[in-house]
């Protein structure tokens, strides 16, 4: 894959290029080298990938198809994922930064793991509910509900796991009935390109699946306050969430926010401190850092502070850090210059704030880092929690360390956050474990483990970590209304509810 690949964007089943005629660079972040080009999308084109979108819709030619008929099309899109999953995990690795050895594994099971569950829950799925209630004053009635889809949705994703988040997206839509539209960040957009053809090759028909790329400040804006959007799931930044709510509110669009987090890990005095090392590093490392439910504050109690720290360092030290394209790498690149430069900031203000650096705080530059957009793992200790680089989201390797005494004291600094996406728990006693995530305002809670996603399990946040969930039968619920529907079986029923709301019937 070393020529310069030309993408397209993908609007009413065909390839076609932006009506602007201008392209944007796709780079990899271990040699800056262009991977790919990509369409500069414009109004125009969300437009276009509107009108196809829901005209799909109003055809029926996907929503009116039983549920089963669509499960078994994504179930197929599911094994393509397995059958080109080389090529997938080589373009998501070239362009996202993740390590080949995740991409290959991790992200292609996740992908495929989640169009083949969330088929199989949408189909069983009570299709109709039921009731029977027929008090004296109204005659029997047949009353019954169901799901029907939503209509049109749009899909913002970021760059830090373009596969994964946009099947999270499109799964539970298609799987309902919808037709959706998706952007994906302009840094990492060509897997999602990809994914149309393995949609399409599936069996998604015309106009229901769309993928357009461009500048989200522009295109993406625009895509998320149009009119013609019923429903809205953006993954991202806490900033653009709030622009996107705000937006939606204009014609009460449905939305769905997966937002930013600084997730509090709580290690016990009771902890096994070599679970806790590898859990604590595990939290901060995976993808350096650029996760939105990292583990990014450190609760320890203070006699135990010393040997934690002492013991993920020396991990550190063991670890690869390299191009993400070598299946021996541990940690690869930050996705982009800009991720570099906000990780050095924040790292500058921790120091002068007064944390204590143990370990990294620089950038790589050298040698085989040289090209690349390289950082240390880096370990700030006795840090508080009201420190700017303990309470706002970095997204890049940095651990803040923050002794307590108290475990009370420690679940309040825990819970003092705007953010409530991820929190975690090492300890040796599961039912105690298990009263503390119970007290942490998150909407996941890890014990002795983190990240671990999956596609029958909700995931979302609390407070400014945004609302909705994905994943799941919560995800199908995201991406469907319900309709009540309530019938009079009886000839002359509604004359005994006529005589007493109105009294038309005398
Ligand atoms: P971002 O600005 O929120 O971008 C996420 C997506 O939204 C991209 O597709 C982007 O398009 C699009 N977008 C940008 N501005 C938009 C707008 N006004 N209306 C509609 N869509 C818009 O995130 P970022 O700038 O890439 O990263 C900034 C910070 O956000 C990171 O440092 C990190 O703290 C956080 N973040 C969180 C997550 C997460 O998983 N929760 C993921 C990524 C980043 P373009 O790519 O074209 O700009
Ligand atoms: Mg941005």
């Amino acid at each position: 894959m070393s020529n310069i690949m030309e993408y397209q964007m993908f609007i009413n089943g065909q390839w076609t290029p932006g009506l602007s005629g201008e392209t944007m660079e796709v780079i990899n972040p271990a040699t800056r080298e262009v991977v790919a080009t990509v369409p500069r999308g414009c109004r125009e084109d969300v437009d276009r990938a509107l009108n196809s979108a829901r005209s799909s819709f109003e055809s029926g030619i996907w929503a009116n198809k039983s549920v089963e008929e669509r499960a078994k099309v994504l179930m197929d899109a599911a094994m393509l994922v397995v059958a080109n999953k080389e090529r997938l995990a080589q373009l998501e690795s070239l362009t996202s930064g993740a390590t080949i050895r995740r991409s290959t594994t991790v992200d292609i099971a996740e992908v495929a793991g989640t169009l083949l569950l969330t088929a199989m829950i949408a189909k069983e799925m009570p299709k109709v509910e039921h009731t029977f209630f027929s008090p004296p004053w109204i005659a029997p009635m047949h009353s019954f509900w169901k799901r029907e889809p939503i209509g049109v949705c749009a899909g913002i994703t970021p760059w830090n796991f373009p596969l994964i988040l946009a099947i999270f997206k499109i799964a539970p839509a298609l799987a309902m009935g919808n037709s959706i539209v998706m952007k994906p960040a302009s840094i990492t957009p060509v897997t999602t390109l990809e994914l149309a053809k393995i949609l399409s090759d599936a069996g998604v028909p015309p106009g229901v699946f769309n993928v357009i790329t461009g500048p989200g400040s522009s295109m993406g804006n625009y895509l998320a306050g149009h009119p013609e959007v019923d429903k809205i799931a953006f993954t991202g930044s806490t900033e653009v969430g709030k622009q996107i709510a705000g937006q939606a509110a204009e014609t009460i669009k449905r939305v769905t926010l997966e937002l930013g987090g600084k997730s509090p890990i709580l290690v016990l005095d009771d902890a096994d401190m070599e679970v806790a090392a590898n859990m604590c590093l595990l939290g901060f490392l995976f993808h350096s850092g650029q996760v939105c439910e990292s583990g990014t504050r450190l609760f320890v109690p203070s006699s135990k502070q010393d040997e934690l720290v002492e013991r993920m360092i020396a991990k550190i030290k063991k670890m690869v850090i390299g191009n993400q394209m070598d299946i021996e790498t541990d940690l690869g690149p930050v996705v982009s210059q800009n991720q570099l430069d906000t990780i050095g900031r924040y790292v500058k203000v921790g120091r002068e704030e007064g944390a204590q650096l143990a370990y990294g705080g620089r950038q790589l530059t050298d040698g085989i880092y040289e090209k690349g957009f390289y950082y240390e793992p880096t370990i700030f200790v006795n840090c508080h929690n009201k420190m700017t680089q303990v309470r706002e989201e970095i997204f890049g390797p940095v651990q803040c360390v923050i002794p307590y005494d108290d475990v009370d004291e420690a679940v309040a600094m825990a819970n003092d956050s705007i953010y409530g996406l991820g929190g975690g728990i090492c300890s040796t006693n599961a039912s105690r474990a298990q009263k503390l995530a119970a007290r942490l305002r998150t909407g996941t809670v890890w014990i002795n483990t983190w990240h671990v996603l999956r596609p029958d399990a909700p995931f979302g946040g609390y407070k400014q970590s945004g609302y909705g969930r994905e994943c799941s039968y919560h995800s199908l619920m995201a991406y469907s209304e319900v309709k009540h529907i309530c019938q009079d079986l009886t000839p002359d029923g509604n004359d005994k509810l006529m005589s007493l709301l109105i009294g038309s019937n005398r």
